[in-house]
């Protein structure tokens, strides 16, 4: 298929390192090498501090690797890009908005004006749910309700690749579970690539077409599983808790190890005269 051979996204060797205030190197992600195909709904998950964030933020083009290449559509990337949006954890969305204001703010931002740019707003809030709420403020939604509307806000542009960092993280386990559904219907209306950080591996595993494990110091890519499961899921089923042991085993060996690893530091910070923290 045409689509192996020019992958959406592609890590080679990417490599990302930082300086901390006390001048020590640390590699966030070492070497990572990964092709995203186009309509492909890859999760990465791994546990705090692993480099979920430096991947997405580096495909995104919030951040610059070290070493190897990012590119998208063949081209490195270099800055953030309109045709990619980012969703995050927090909403992003200004208070003093309406969520029709919100949501045009994207549009108009890329020279999208008046009824058409109205016209797109409504449909995007009607898509996810929320015609009825367009003259509300962020203030007056909950929490499901405020990532509905940034959703709205990034879909309304229609880009080709939605990045997200743990979007659903600060909802309840019930909107939680009906904006994944949600997420998964809008997904199937176009040819959207998403890339989906979170920690929670179940959710991994409901949405992902391929779940990557990650581990960290250095952070890495250690699992890559193809979630071979028809749509719409079901977590009852025996296939989807194939899966679901099969991450929580190998997400167990990459906790215990990169414990034992944290153990280790602190003994050695603690030889070497520090407080070990
Ligand atoms: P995750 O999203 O998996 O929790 P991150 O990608 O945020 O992990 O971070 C990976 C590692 O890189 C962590 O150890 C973190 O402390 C470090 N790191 C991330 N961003 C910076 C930064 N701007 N400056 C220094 N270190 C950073
Ligand atoms: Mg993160």
């Amino acid at each position: 298929m045409n689509n192996r051979r020019t992958p959406k996204i592609s890590l080679v060797n990417a490599e990302k390192t930082y300086r901390s205030s006390s001048g020590e190197t640390q590699t966030a992600l070492a070497k990572a090498s990964l092709d995203i195909n186009e309509g492909e709904f890859v999760c990465l998950v791994g546990p705090s501090g692993c480099g979920k964030s430096t991947v997405i933020n580096l495909m995104a083009g919030f951040e610059k690797p070290n070493g190897g290449t990012v590119t998208i559509d063949g081209k490195p990337v270099t800055e953030p890009d309109p045709d990619h949006i980012m969703l995050f954890q927090d909403y992003g969305l200004f208070p003093w908005k309406s969520a029709l204001d919100n949501v045009l703010f994207g549009l108009k931002c890329r020279g999208i004006r008046d009824q058409e740019a109205k016209q797109k707003a409504l449909a995007a809030l009607d898509s996810v749910g929320l015609a009825t709420y367009a003259q509300r403020h962020p203030h007056e939604l909950s929490g499901g309700m405020k990532q509905r509307v940034s959703l709205a806000r990034a879909l309304a542009v229609e880009p080709s690749v939605l990045f997200m960092d743990e979007p659903f993280a600060a909802l309840d386990a019930f909107t939680k579970l009906h904006l994944q559904d949600e997420l998964l219907e809008l997904r199937k209306k176009r040819r959207l690539t998403v890339v989906f950080v979170t920690h929670d591996l179940e959710e991994a595993i409901y949405l992902g077409d391929r779940v990557v494990l990650m581990a960290p110091n250095p952070g890495r890519f250690v699992n890559i599983m193809d979630i071979d499961l028809a749509s719409p899921r079901n977590r009852t089923d025996d296939r989807f808790d194939h899966y679901r042991k099969q991450l929580f085993t190998a997400f167990d060996l990459v906790h215990r190890e990169s414990s034992q690893m944290n153990r280790a530091l602190v003994t050695e910070s603690i030889q070497q005269g520090g407080s070990g923290i």
